[in-house]
């Protein structure tokens, strides 16, 4: 919010840009809210790939965490350590028959393009084959909650996974059986990329949200013998 403007649901746009290995671009919004499309990245991902990354002449800043940190609140728990990647392995536990617990590793992987001498690459990303897709989901009654408050008014089986108590109001099956810890992969990339570089550093989350993902990065940038900004041309 700095310069008193708010930009709201930012979360799947910066995780699809982190995912691909975008560093830089310019965004054009004619709103404070970035569009839900269908609760995944995979609308952005096509965007990125049609436009493709050029790469630049100029060193890249990573966030390399040196020590372990950690953040807890009752069940829910987050920690990052050091790591030459970055990766993500995250747990999730819901009391519902299509979720249960459900674990997912996760690995950054951005391949590069085979031709070297285009300036322009696809990016061919682990992001892109095992977590873009993955949509938000809800549950029939916190949407009731909301539609009271007069809020997701424009939520619907169209821009999420909507469950009720045993099954979901989606007639088209799920993308993955796991498609929920992926979603939460993809949200955890979304919120971390607010550090604003990439993260060389293993993530570990368990029953973690978007209010745990935030503690731990305050907690983490306060600590600053626990990480280094390092400059790298890959
Ligand atoms: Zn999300």
């Amino acid at each position: 919010m700095r310069r008193g403007v708010v930009l709201s649901t930012c979360e799947h746009l910066l995780s699809a840009l982190r995912g691909s290995g975008v560093d830089n671009c310019f965004i054009d919004l004619d709103n404070i809210e970035i569009p839900i499309m269908d609760g995944s990245s995979e609308d952005f991902i096509a965007l990125i790939e049609k436009a493709g990354i050029a790469e630049q002449k100029a060193a890249r800043r990573v966030f390399r965490v040196l020590e372990r940190v950690a953040f807890e609140q009752g069940d829910r728990k987050m920690s990052i350590e050091p790591s030459e990647k970055f990766e993500i392995d995250c747990v999730i536990n819901f009391p519902h028959p299509f979720i249960g617990k459900q674990t997912f590793r996760y690995t950054e992987d951005n391949a590069k393009d085979e031709n070297p001498h285009s300036a322009i690459r696809t990016p061919q990303s682990s992001y892109g084959r095992e977590i873009a897709s993955a949509r938000t989901f809800g549950f029939t009654h916190e949407i009731d909650m909301l539609r009271k408050a007069n809020l997701a008014l424009g939520g619907s089986i169209d821009n999420a996974i909507v469950l009720t108590d045993s099954g979901m109001l989606n007639e088209t099956p799920l993308r993955f059986a796991d498609e929920f810890v992926r979603h939460k992969i993809l949200d955890i990339i979304g919120d971390l990329a607010l550090i604003g570089m990439p993260i060389a550093g293993r993530v570990t989350a368990e029953k973690s949200g978007h209010s745990v993902h935030a503690s731990l990065m305050s907690k983490l940038l306060k600590a600053e013998h626990a990480w280094e900004i390092v400059e790298t041309f890959n």
